[in-house]
């Protein structure tokens, strides 16, 4: 048996070795994006597919990490699609009564995020919850537990994935990239909201050098040597147009911390109006123009 995928999963772990011996039909993992929950759901799904409860070694344990283990299923958002569809629940509950492929007859489904299931298909789901076939177990994943519907909450057992303290996540990450300085990286904890894998993604991303061109230009802006129409404009132009926001977010929930003005404040919702309205269909040039707006001609309290 291996252990937990990440350090700060360890009591999660032991506690889980007890729930795997005897598991339920479904367990609802509720855990931010970046804390390593993904990791920490498919570590579940393995345990239960292995004999040895996830040795790393078995046939069932490499099946399951080339992704072509018979008795696993996962469900997330199909590509171009924004919710998962009824279609592709009517499919997996069709594959939950097939029989299962393995002597001991373990399936898993994994399905992610929860939030996704629209109307249609998390009544779809539920049909299968209420009726679990045998030895079938389901982890649904997700991060906010408010968006799920009552009835598939009250046919789960709940399972709260940890989150890093400051301290076990720079350790961490010193030890994934050892080419950052630790100040370096406690910024880079504090950009993405104290999110370690979200931190390693983004400096594997080029994400530091965004960053750094980010914030001449917001101390520029805040100086008056640059015009603020044309920072959106070359916010507008990033791959992520929402990058240069979420920097935004971060940086004023540090200042909020540090010095707490209603500004801050006000900053923070413009933004995250901003981001909504993004996710939409929204002028892009536009939105980021209001939030500049606010940052450059905020006033104090
Ligand atoms: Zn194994």
């Amino acid at each position: 048996m291996s252990g937990a995928p990440l350090p700060w999963q360890q009591g999660f772990w032991q506690q889980w070795q007890a729930y795997r011996r005897q598991p339920s039909h479904a367990y609802l993992l509720m855990g931010e994006q970046g804390m390593g929950v993904d990791e920490l759901a498919q570590a579940m799904a393995r345990s239960l597919l292995c004999p040895a409860g996830g040795c790393g070694q078995c046939a069932a344990c490499h099946q399951f990490a080339a992704g072509t283990h018979a008795d696993f299923y996962q469900q997330t958002v199909p590509e171009g699609k924004r919710d998962i569809p009824v279609e592709a629940i009517r499919t997996l509950n069709e594959w939950v009564v097939e029989t299962a492929h393995a002597a001991d007859g373990h399936k898993v489904v994994w399905l992610h995020p929860v939030e996704a299931l629209n109307e249609a298909s998390a009544n779809a789901l539920l049909k299968t919850l209420e009726e679990p076939p045998p030895r079938t177990t389901f982890i649904l994943q997700g991060a906010h537990v408010g968006q799920v519907l009552p009835t598939i909450r009250s046919r789960c057992q709940h399972l709260h994935a940890p989150r890093p303290s400051q301290a076990a996540a720079l350790a961490w990450l010193q030890e994934q990239l050892p080419d950052y300085g630790a100040d370096q990286l406690q910024r880079a904890l504090m950009l993405q909201f104290g999110a370690p894998l979200a931190v390693v993604a983004w400096l594997n991303q080029g994400g530091w050098q965004r960053y750094e061109h980010w914030r001449q230009q917001m101390n520029a802006l805040a100086q008056g040597r640059q015009d603020l129409v044309q920072v959106a404009s070359d916010w507008a132009g990033w791959m992520d147009v929402t990058e240069p926001l979420r920097l935004l977010l971060a940086w004023s929930a540090q200042q909020l911390r540090q010095s707490p003005q209603l500004r801050w404040h006000r900053l923070q919702q413009v933004i995250v109006e901003a981001l909504a309205a993004l996710a939409g269909s929204a002028n892009k040039q536009l939105m980021l123009e209001q939030v500049l707006v606010e940052f450059v001609y905020g006033k104090q309290d």
